[in-house]
């Protein structure tokens, strides 16, 4: 079974995954917890490399495609050999965040952004798609509350216009596969997140 979290900085994507890692664990499954971009050591290379410079310094198509290359890294090193020895797979972000970011946000397109994903993880989609909603103003006070400033985020965090780019292209996905997709208002309560999270996954379990 194969899970992603994904939603803007600050949405709540790693509280909740840690809270799904644990009760799936607990509940005797064996869990393979990873995150995009990384995962793997070249993949978490790339990060490093992109998410290092200023906005600006990587233009966006090298930025589309070097996370595409990560993705295949992690696709095929490890999200494929982790579902294919029975684990459950959470992820933290996956192709929906290139369509986002790369896509809508730095405005390369998200047909074409998805194309190359594709392509990259050779078709491999999740089971199901949990995305935290969450206001753009909402989660820039987030992140600043826990950055203490913006100092851990890229300059274009602060830009509520980029947010809601990013935020219309995560609905847009979800409208478009109901049946894959979880919509949850980000703001609500830690643990009613995680209930409702529960509740939709647990019968897909075994899968
Ligand atoms: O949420 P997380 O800390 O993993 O994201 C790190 C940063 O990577 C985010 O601030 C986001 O701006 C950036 N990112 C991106 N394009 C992606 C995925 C993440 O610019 N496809
Ligand atoms: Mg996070």
């Amino acid at each position: 079974l194969f899970v992603v979290l994904e939603g803007g900085e600050g949405a709540g994507k790693t509280t909740q995954l840690g809270l799904l890692e644990q009760w799936l664990s607990q509940s005797g499954h064996r869990v393979v917890r990873t995150r995009e971009p990384g995962g793997t050591e070249v993949g978490e290379r790339i990060r490093a490399l992109v998410l290092d410079h200023g906005q600006g310094e990587v233009d966006p198509r090298t930025e589309a495609l070097l996370f595409a290359a990560s993705r295949a890294a992690h696709v095929s090193q490890k999200i494929r050999p982790a579902l294919n020895a029975g684990a459950v797979v959470l992820c933290d972000r996956y192709i929906d965040s290139s369509l986002a970011y790369q896509g809508a946000g730095r405005g390369l397109g998200v047909d074409d952004v998805a194309q190359v994903n594709e392509w990259a993880t050779e078709g491999l989609e999740p089971d199901l798609t949990v995305v935290l909603d969450v206001d753009p103003v909402v989660s820039a006070q987030r992140r600043a509350a826990r950055d203490g400033g913006a100092a851990g985020d890229r300059i274009e965090s602060a830009d509520v216009a980029f947010h809601t780019a990013l935020r219309e292209a995560f609905l847009d996905r979800a409208t478009a596969a109901p049946d894959r997709y979880l919509v949850l208002d980000g703001t609500a309560a830690v643990e009613s997140i995680h209930q409702a999270v529960r509740d939709q996954i647990e019968p897909m379990l075994g899968r």
